[in-house]
């Protein structure tokens, strides 16, 4: 008797590796996977683009597995930081404590006793913050490197997120900061540098140009009396990525051509200044994918519905966000018959008791059998993290980096 190897097409490959097996690797679905060299690519394609100058930091929050944190610690200038556990992750990857930017409006006594003890720069976002890490520097005998994270006060429209402009969590209002910064010199701490977020997700060019030309008028405006320059400003990030049909990719050669118009002034009336971009979704969104299996499928009242091992607890921004916004389908493929000849109509759900849980609505795909692979693209940022892992207690995804 001979063994028959039987040759099946590799379906959708993803970093290189047919999906199938991915999932061999991963062990078991569902499972996220991240592709290395997608990565590179979209930081290359960056650093290309920018001028010289302009340090790009990576926003831990948009996926923080170590894998990755590990990997853009070769490739990134810093990183940006919202926990103490995104601390230690991005020291643990080796990242410089001076090139770590520590942001949240909620830090407790411990994260900023923790932050000052490591040399990572404070984003102080309230007075009682910048208190704290001056009386912390004190007690540790160091001189802590204090930013201060203010609440702009203009507003871009075209803004998937937008942040800014109004009453904020976040942030010090501007009118608030020159109190601030005359209690820093009032403390003896020189001011490290003012952190400027006015929002996320954007694919509009010109919101970013103008956010990033605000930004800088702003900072210009804050620091015009100092008497040492700051030595950063964090520009924020906000550069989106397309996740719905009809959405086209920010133009990001335009975005970093119009930065030449603030540098050499921001360079000249605040000498030795680093500009600094944090990027999330940007660098790692479109290099990760979800993968479910097909569990079973049904018709109930003349509609199809594809049922997965996956859904909104791994996943929670292709299903929706439990319901709060008028639901969108993810870019969604099977993995193992991407091309696959006789196309129907179905909605692809997840394995959890609520209506909430689908990942595809209404969408055209092959014909689906019980365990095909569902892919979900644009799935490498704000997926496993920023989702609610224990809702109805299945099992947790796997990740891998490939
Ligand atoms: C979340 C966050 C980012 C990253 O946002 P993306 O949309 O993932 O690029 C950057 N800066 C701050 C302050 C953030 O809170």
């Amino acid at each position: 008797m001979s063994l028959t190897f039987i040759r099946r097409p590799p379906g959708l490959q993803f970093g290189g590796v047919a999906v199938r097996q991915l999932a061999d690797r991963a062990g078991s679905t569902p499972f996220f996977a991240y592709d290395r060299s997608a990565i590179d690519a979209r930081i290359q394609e960056v650093r290309n683009l920018l001028p010289c100058g302009i340090s790009l930091h990576y926003s831990i929050k948009a996926n923080p597995m170590p894998a990755v944190v590990h990997y853009l610690a070769a490739r990134v200038d810093g990183f940006d930081v919202a926990s103490a556990q995104e601390m230690a992750l991005a020291l643990d990857a080796g990242a410089n404590p001076a090139a770590i930017g520590f942001a949240g409006p909620g830090k407790s006594h411990d994260d900023l006793r923790r932050a000052v003890a490591c040399g990572v720069n404070v984003h102080v976002e309230s007075e009682t913050q910048l208190r704290l890490v001056t009386a912390l520097g004190w007690e540790l005998g160091v001189q802590p490197s204090v930013a201060i994270r203010v609440n702009p006060d203009f507003q871009v429209g075209h803004s998937g997120m937008r942040m800014g402009g109004g009453a904020a969590p976040f942030g010090v209002d501007v009118d608030q900061v020159p109190a601030l910064l005359h209690e820093l010199q009032a403390r003896e701490v020189a001011l490290a540098g003012f952190h400027i977020f006015w929002g996320s997700q954007c694919l509009h060019a010109a919101t970013v140009i103008e956010a990033q030309r605000h930004s800088v008028e702003l900072v210009l405006r804050l620091a015009s009396g100092l008497t040492k320059p700051p030595r950063f400003v964090n520009l924020g990030g906000g550069f989106g990525i397309p996740y719905f049909p009809g959405e086209t990719p920010l133009d990001i050669k335009a975005v970093c051509e119009a930065m030449h118009d603030w540098l050499p002034q921001l360079y000249e009336r605040l000498p030795g200044i680093t500009p600094i971009l944090e990027l999330g979704r940007y660098l790692v969104g479109e290099a990760g994918i979800y993968v479910c299996r097909v569990i079973d499928h049904k018709i109930s009242r003349g509609k199809t519905f594809v049922i997965t091992d996956g859904g909104l607890h791994h996943h929670l921004a292709a299903s929706g966000n439990f319901g709060q916004i008028l639901r969108r389908n993810f870019p969604v493929v099977i993995g193992n018959r991407p091309d696959g000849a006789t196309r129907k109509r179905c909605h692809v759900v997840g394995c959890l008791c609520t209506p909430l849980d689908r990942l595809a609505d209404d969408i055209e795909l092959p014909e689906v059998h019980i365990g095909d692979f569902v892919v979900v693209k644009q799935s490498g940022a704000y997926g496993r993290s920023a989702s609610p892992l224990h809702f109805l207690s299945h099992p947790e995804p796997v990740e891998i980096l490939v």
